[in-house]
């Protein structure tokens, strides 16, 4: 989940959710595959994004979502989203916050893209959307996943204000949960320094980009 101002954890939408208090768990590791080089770590070809079960979008709406998840397709693809991964730093240190893999293992974890209700790493960004319009107690909500679901639900609220890069941005985020990835439920310090928000930050910030360099 994604809140836009920290107040607004107050009104979680899914306080029980275990990904979402994943703070209070250890970090876990990823398992390397027999074979996984991280330092080496290449993809067999492009991540392609590919939309499921799409719920709740107008016609109009689900162009704007289809020229959000084409930017996040070209972002995952990019040299540049590589770079910024692979350098990224938290506390001095080379990694992120609430997360114990490195840079390298983080970035062949989103290549693989293997999430947690695929049977395979097929290097697809599989995605299954609703847009709802969330009650004004959650306004600050701009979307949320759920463990044990297979849905990024997105607020209509946010949605409707959001440019392409914005709503990138927001289902990198919640894609990131669906890879395992976690942050702290509270608006702490570190929280903003979690592979789901500061890649899901990453996200908007390249698909603002006019081009990025294909890696
Ligand atoms: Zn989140």
């Amino acid at each position: 989940m994604r809140t836009l101002r920290p107040s607004s954890s107050l009104f979680h939408r899914h306080a029980q959710s275990a990904a979402e208090h994943a703070f209070a768990e250890p970090a876990r590791r990823a398992a390397p595959g027999p074979t996984a080089s991280f330092d080496t770590f290449t993809p067999a070809g492009p991540v392609r994004v590919s939309p499921g079960t799409v719920t709740g979008y107008s016609a109009l709406e689900r162009q704007k979502l289809d020229r959000a998840t084409a930017k996040l397709g070209e972002v995952l693809n990019s040299r540049e989203f590589r770079d910024a991964v692979l350098a990224h730093t938290f506390a001095g240190k080379s990694g992120f916050a609430s997360d114990e893999r490195t840079p390298a293992e983080v970035y062949a974890v989103i290549r693989a893209a293997k999430e947690r209700y695929t049977a395979v790493a097929d290097g697809e960004v599989d995605l299954n959307l609703e847009l709802r319009t969330l009650s004004w107690f959650q306004r600050g909500v701009v979307g949320y996943t759920r463990e044990g679901s297979e849905t990024i639900t997105t607020n209509r609220r946010h949605f409707s204000g959001f440019d392409e890069a914005g709503i990138a941005g927001h289902l990198g985020h919640e894609w990131l949960h669906t890879l395992g990835f976690e942050h702290d439920f509270k608006a702490t310090a570190r929280r903003p320094h979690s592979v789901p928000y500061a890649l899901g930050d990453l996200i908007e910030a390249l698909a603002s980009r006019p081009t990025l360099t294909p890696v």
